[in-house]
């Protein structure tokens, strides 16, 4: 196992302890005490599997990358050898009849649909036999267009601009000369903006796009390129789930009900009419509970999603699920071998930290993405 320097700096107090319990031996007997104690469901999400071979060069967000596409080949190996994977859909299913899942279940998701998870991510599920169900905002499959958050880092990233004005979130702050201090505050505007309503999230970064003349609408590099429809059809045709992410990508609860509702319905008819199939399974865009509420867990249930997935990080007591906010473990780039397998075998200790509502401060959101 090689844990580069930038993992080592990233991966803190979780990751070390980590990467000595995997090391050590301990994991296969914790695991298997645990699986006596406690059944529970563990969902992955990632987001993107993609190999960098300098990340300080890349124009977009690091941090919606989960794994290089070598590792998530370590990790998949790792989740055949000593887990259970199911689709979500047989999970689903379980909850519906009441039946236990089996011990060790566990379901491999990605959000968004970036097109390396056609490339990348599918062909190592494929070749290893491991389920996965793909939640993908079905308006950047129609368009190919960029996906709006990861295209601010990119703005940032890229301008020649020495200030931010962004009265629609009340900011006015200078742009840093340096590439790490820019994705740090790419970051920081990130969690700022995803605490304001959907309105001003959009004015302000059409505002980004007009004044520093970097329009999304003309854009399609190909580092940021969600997947087409062929691709999908192509993998749910073999045996993959494609579930909703909406439409645009939106915080459902930041939205007004009309819009919310046709994120949700409009996704749905839009992936039923494309892959042929009842499309049942969704994952809320960001995910934290600044994105969804109790008035969109209703609206989920009526448009006729039979489970919902959220990006707070916990795992699912079968006596204890909320079908509609499924906890998920999410997978970042900065996981060791060691760290991930910990948070497999102790995901209570060895979750990658998220928020809730009730801890949560300005700076602090569930998800990056
Ligand atoms: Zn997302």
């Amino acid at each position: 196992m090689v844990i580069d320097d930038d993992d080592v700096q990233a991966a803190g107090i979780r990751g070390r302890l980590g990467e000595l319990c995997y090391a050590s031996g301990l994991l296969r007997p914790l695991q298997h005490a645990r699986g006596y104690m406690r059944q529970d469901l563990r969902i992955l999400a990632y987001h993107r599997v993609l190999t960098l071979p300098d990340s300080r060069a890349f124009d977009f967000d690091l941090a919606l990358i989960s794994a290089s596409v070598e590792r998530f080949r370590e990790q998949m190996q790792l989740l055949k050898r000593r887990f259970r994977p199911m689709r979500l859909s047989d999970v689903v299913a379980a909850l519906d009849s009441g039946s236990r899942l089996p011990a060790n279940a566990v379901v491999v998701t990605f959000d968004d649909g970036y097109d390396d998870n056609y490339r990348a991510a599918y062909p190592i599920l494929r070749e290893l036999g491991i389920p996965a169900t793909f939640f993908v905002s079905t308006g950047h499959i129609d368009s190919g267009q960029p996906f709006a958050y990861d295209w601010l880092v990119h703005m940032l990233l890229r301008t020649s601009a020495q200030q931010l004005v962004l009265p629609e979130l009340k900011l006015d702050v200078p742009i840093p000369d340096e590439r790490a201090a820019r994705r740090e505050l790419g970051a920081s505007v990130l969690r700022h903006m995803k605490l304001f309503d959907d309105t001003a999230q959009q004015a302000a970064i059409t505002r980004m796009e007009r004044e520093w003349q970097m329009p999304r609408e003309a854009a399609r590099p190909p580092e940021c390129r969600p997947m087409n429809w062929d691709q999908l059809r192509e993998m749910h045709a073999a045996g993959f789930e494609v579930g909703s992410h909406g439409v645009h990508h939106r915080m459902l609860a930041k939205l007004p009900h009309d819009q919310m509702e046709e994120e949700l319905m409009g996704s749905k008819t839009t992936l039923e009419r494309e892959l042929g199939t009842s499309a049942m399974l969704l994952s809320y865009p960001v995910g934290g509970d600044l994105a969804f509420d109790d008035g969109v867990i209703k609206a989920t249930a009526a448009a006729g999603y039979r489970a919902a997935c959220s990006y707070i990080c916990g795992t699912n007591l079968h006596s204890a699920t909320n079908r509609y906010a499924l906890f998920r473990l999410p997978v970042e780039r900065t996981m060791g071998m060691g760290w991930f397998a910990a948070m497999l075998t102790l995901p209570e200790l060895m979750g990658y930290p998220t928020a809730s509502r009730a801890g949560i401060a300005e700076s602090v959101q569930a998800c990056s993405c």
